[in-house]
């Protein structure tokens, strides 16, 4: 998680966690937006666990040098599976 959404008296805002900006306006919120690091928040979220499902996959590929292609494609592709679910 790289942002904090906060209830304010001005109303809800929106913290970004890796500059500390805080933003109260609107879309910014809505959007998951930081104006400062031009960047969207679930996007990051998105690449992290698209990242992490290649790892995973490459790990299962390095850890069981005992596989057989076909097994290892199988559980490559139940990895990316589950990464595409999550990632929904
Ligand atoms: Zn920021």
């Amino acid at each position: 998680m790289t942002y904090k959404l906060v209830e304010s008296s001005d109303g809800p805002a929106i913290q970004c966690l890796r500059c500390g900006l805080v933003s109260y306006h609107p879309k910014d919120v809505e959007h998951r937006y930081c104006g400062r690091c031009h960047i969207f928040h679930e996007e990051i979220a998105m690449r992290s666990r698209r990242e992490a499902g290649t790892l995973l996959a490459a790990a299962i590929t390095c850890l069981r040098p005992d596989l057989t292609c076909e097994e290892a494609q199988r559980l490559r592709a139940a990895a990316v599976e589950f990464i595409r679910a999550y990632s929904a």
